[in-house]
């Protein structure tokens, strides 16, 4: 047993888990069919909205992340994600799922305004939340955030979410409940300002949320996308932005850049990292050695590697023999959604491939007419024959089409079953039947 809020409730519930959406979904399905139309006015539907948009935000991040091709050089820590970190990152919605759970709990309370009431757009509620995020969520984070790194609290609560040696946008959401509860805090307090001064609006809503998320992606992505020339610029801008270099830096080293989206609170609390823009410039300017993917658990120097290697079978499954106890993980994971994928498969080939020719039936030829050679009346010439008259003439075939051999072999076979022809009769049969018996294929058996 853990320490309270290490762990989360329905870990133990596996891809079940999402049954708790089941309540959400049903009160829209309810609100629908009543309506006899879309719910707009309905706050659990906006509540699966977010969940849509905030699921997107992180893919589409992790999907440029991972854009090698694209973002290698901009890279700040050149390694690749191991196998560990991807298994241990694959729950990383559990923190959507509470904060849509305690966005269900908050709008049934009687403060929460009617969604039918709330503006589309308020622009003195982005004042307050732009106040209170400055004023509240920025310093508090950060002093919940330097708290965590101290004594027992960072390894009951926080060294889970530092054990990804290389950040991606996912590791933004993973963590233990307590920390996701300090992130919630802190991107609801603006809301819950504006909400309360009476400048909510739907607007806000959406647009905070999806900026709250973006940046933390963004911060995450490993991959520098704020150049320098915009800090050498305006150099007051790096005190109100941070970058993926400067949330890398703390992520490494742990002791400095607690910040959550402002460096001017670090600035204030002495914690900068005296690299951090140093660095940034570094990672914008030139291709650092060792910039390339790794291999997934060969780290430490070893098994560096071009991006396009990686695809070579031989070396996809050296990375396998170096992750031994992730590689079980994999193989359960592809065996999982392998049923699924060969129904499409097999879909695809059904409905989209023209039907297969049956295989020949050697035993039950089907029945062919003889061909009449007409130089040779009263004579069966074999069809291939027929067809092929570069053909060998002395009696044996060369190499033929497989269909014209089948032919053949059936054709024999019923010469074997065809009583002997009658000796013919008269002056010059003896030398006619002897032609003809030279001429006639021998039966192999
Ligand atoms: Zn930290």
């Amino acid at each position: 047993m853990g320490a309270p809020l290490s762990s989360w409730p329905w870990a133990g519930l596996g891809a079940y888990k999402y049954l708790l959406y089941g309540p959400l979904v049903a009160k829209v399905a309810q609100a629908w069919r009543e309506q006899g139309g879309a719910p707009t006015d309905s706050w659990c539907l906006h509540l699966l909205l977010l969940l849509a948009l905030r699921s997107l935000t992180h893919q589409l991040w992790f999907s440029y992340a991972n854009m090698l091709f694209f973002t290698r050089r901009r890279r700040v820590v050149p390694d690749g994600v191991d196998f560990k970190q991807i298994d241990a990152e694959w729950d990383w919605d559990n923190m959507v799922i509470m904060q849509t759970l305690l966005g269900a709990m908050a709008i049934s309370s009687p403060l929460f305004p009617a969604m039918s009431e709330l503006p589309a757009w308020d622009p003195r509620g982005w004042a307050v939340a732009l106040l209170v995020h400055v004023a509240v969520s920025e310093p508090g984070f950060r002093w919940a955030h330097r708290a965590l790194h101290r004594g027992p609290l960072f390894s009951q609560y926080h060294s889970k979410h530092h054990s990804s040696p290389v950040t991606q946008p996912l590791t933004s959401a993973y963590g233990t409940p307590l920390e996701s509860l300090v992130l919630t805090l802190a991107m609801a307090a603006p809301l819950a300002g504006a909400f309360l001064a009476g400048a909510g609006s739907v607007g806000l809503l959406y647009g905070h949320i999806f900026a709250f998320d973006y940046l933390r992606c963004m911060g995450y992505s490993n991959v520098e996308v704020i150049s320098h020339r915009a800090f050498r610029a305006f150099p007051l801008l790096r005190y109100l932005i941070y970058t993926p270099t400067y949330l890398s830096l703390h992520h490494q080293e742990k002791d400095s850049n607690f910040c959550l989206f402002m460096p001017l609170f670090d600035l204030l609390g002495g914690t900068v990292h005296p690299r951090s823009w140093e660095l940034q410039k570094e990672v914008g300017q030139e291709e650092r050695p060792g910039a390339g993917l790794r291999v997934p658990g060969a780290r430490g120097g070893r098994g560096v590697l071009h991006a396009r290697a990686v695809r070579v079978p031989g070396v996809q499954l050296a990375a396998m023999d170096d992750a031994p106890r992730a590689a079980p993980a994999l193989a359960r994971r592809l065996l999982h959604h392998g049923a699924p994928g060969a129904l499409l498969q097999d879909l695809h080939r059904q409905l989209l491939l023209p039907p297969r020719r049956a295989p020949p039936d050697l035993d039950h030829p089907a029945l062919q007419l003889p061909v009449l050679h007409p130089a040779h009346e009263g004579r069966h010439q074999p069809p291939d024959r027929a067809r092929h008259p570069q053909g060998r003439q002395d009696g044996r075939q060369g190499a033929q089409p497989r269909r014209a051999q089948q032919e053949r072999g059936a054709q024999r076979r019923r010469h074997a079953l065809r009583r002997p022809a009658p000796r013919p009769q008269g002056p010059g049969g003896a030398r006619q039947h002897a032609h003809r018996r030279r001429d006639t294929p021998r039966d192999p058996g």
